[in-house]
């Protein structure tokens, strides 16, 4: 182990010379880790990565991708639903198999894998399949991990020491519980991925983006599902006339326990668990009790303090300036460690711009009050830019003009889905300062939305904008008249 910044360690026969040298060398390979490893090596540097689990991190292997995924398999029970209206006669109940969908599930997500690494290994990255931590200011140690898979190159033994002019910190985030008794007894969003089968009955844990996506797609499955949250309303940080009418339409869904706390577990692991909330005495009985309350950076592991890297006070993650510098300025951290936005796309961008920043080609800040996000409920919800109570809040004078419609698509529906859209105006500039909807697809449209805001659009250039019609994104342009 090394005991000074300057190279001085102390080996054990398992362990490898310091052989291996880079201009960067990245911990995590996660979607800002590869992002960063593959810009920088096809940008001339000498790169390594180091990753314990599979490549992907949580966005492809236990996030994004596999969500995405159960939301579509739980949303065509809506358009299973819907069909009839439409002159689809289906034969008997539709039944869902569980286990087809998680293998075809994990099947995908072996593709990507394969995907993720080969993208490193055509860009000249080298791959460490273990768990790194810092030694010193500019030495890791990666513990190589045992895996059956082919470890870039002859990297064999148990642990390496690796020298680097630069690093980049990107080892993401894990879910955070709550400590409540019988919490071992609960599960996160990790396990429920790995579920393999259909539980029958499900409490979900929490208003958040995991929460109301994951209690959706249970529910859509069949599930009989719970969702609590502690407060009036979910997705807190949303648009409050979205929250209020997504709050209904979880209502239709599942059994809805708001304004409810967690406050313990009981049963056993395996069978049926009781759920103590706060209010109320008698207990949920569910097989599967999923707690997601949040998530916190991965830091434990890194070896910090030793070497110097400073947390953020307030958010818990690793303290980075505005080029991602932590205290340490060769050292860079970005995506869920740095605890800002815990989001794919924003960590990809910090991770271009770390990489800008090592080439000599800054790229503009980031700004994070324009970043697009979605939450795949049923109906989805997307927002871009500012809320109408944050921009009161910083002081705007705002306009809103907002639309409640049944979509087309739905026309012929029993009980059809309606969609809302709103836009938050600055009254003294015309400025777009934030646009938000409660629709199907709502990612889809809001995506164009951000690029229009990034371009400082103003309502009177939406105004001027021809519709496509028809479609639901044609009253983005048909907005008129402001609400009173
Ligand atoms: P969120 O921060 O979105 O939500 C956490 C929820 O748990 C909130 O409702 C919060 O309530 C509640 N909560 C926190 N602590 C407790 C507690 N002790 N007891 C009861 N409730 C509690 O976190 P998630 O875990 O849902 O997701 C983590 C992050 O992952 C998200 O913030 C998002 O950045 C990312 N993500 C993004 C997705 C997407 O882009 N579609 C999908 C999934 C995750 P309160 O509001 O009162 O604090």
């Amino acid at each position: 182990m090394e005991n000074s910044s300057h190279g001085q360690h102390d080996m054990t026969t398992t362990d490898r010379e310091i052989t291996d040298h880079y201009d960067l060398f990245v911990i995590g390979g996660g979607s800002g880790g590869v992002r960063a490893a593959r810009w920088a090596a096809s940008r001339g540097l000498k790169v390594g990565i180091a990753e314990g689990d599979r490549f992907g991190g949580t966005c492809v292997n236990v996030g994004c991708v596999p969500k995405k995924l159960f939301y579509h398999a739980a949303h065509i029970s809506e358009v299973l639903h819907d069909a009839e209206g439409f002159g689809w006669k289906l034969e008997g109940a539709a039944t869902h198999d569980w286990q087809q969908l998680t293998e075809g599930i994990e099947r995908y997500i072996k593709r990507l894998n394969g995907i993720y690494e080969r993208l490193l290994d055509q860009s000249g990255v080298i791959r460490y399949r273990g768990w790194a931590r810092l030694v010193s200011a500019h030495t890791i140690e990666v513990q190589l991990v045992d895996h059956a898979e082919q470890v870039a190159g002859d990297r064999q033994g148990s642990r390496m020491m690796i020298k680097a002019d630069q690093i980049l910190l990107a080892p993401g985030g894990r879910p955070a519980l709550p400590d409540i008794p019988g919490i071992s007894l609960t599960q996160d969003s990790n396990d429920f991925f790995a579920l393999k089968e259909a539980p029958r009955r499900a409490v979900v844990v929490g208003g958040g983006y995991i929460g109301v996506e994951l209690a959706g797609a249970l529910s859509g499955l069949g599930v009989d599902t719970t969702l609590v949250y502690r407060r009036e309303l979910p997705l807190r940080g949303f648009d409050e006339d979205i929250r209020r009418k997504l709050s209904g339409y979880l209502a239709e869904q599942m059994t809805v326990r708001s304004g409810a706390e967690l406050l313990r577990v009981e049963g056993d692991r395996i069978g049926v668990k009781s759920v103590y909330l706060s209010d109320s005495e008698d207990p949920i009985e569910a097989e599967f009790v999923l707690v997601a309350t949040g998530r916190v950076p991965n830091i434990e592991q890194l070896n910090l303090g030793s070497v110097g890297i400073e947390l953020d006070p307030e958010g818990g993650g690793i303290r980075v300036d505005d080029e991602y510098r932590t205290s340490l300025p060769h050292i860079f951290a970005v995506g869920d460690v740095i605890n800002r936005l815990q989001l794919t796309p924003v960590a990809l961008a910090e991770a271009m711009r770390v990489v800008g920043t090592l080439t000599g080609k800054a790229l503009p800040p980031l700004n994070y009050d324009l970043v697009p996000t979605t939450v795949f409920s049923h109906p989805n919800v997307g927002q871009v830019g500012l809320t109408e109570e944050a921009a009161k809040q910083r002081g705007k004078e705002v306009i809103v003009y907002e639309t409640d419609f049944k979509p087309l698509q739905q026309a012929l529906s029993k009980d059809p889905k309606r969609v809302y859209m709103k836009l938050v105006i600055c009254a003294q500039s015309d400025r777009v300062l934030g646009c938000h909807m409660m629709g199907d697809d709502a990612g889809e449209q809001i995506q164009g939305l951000a690029a229009a805001m990034q371009a400082n659009i103003t309502k009177a250039q939406l105004d001027q904008t021809i519709g496509i019609h028809p479609t639901m994104a044609e009253e983005w342009v048909t907005m008129r008249t402001a609400r009173r």
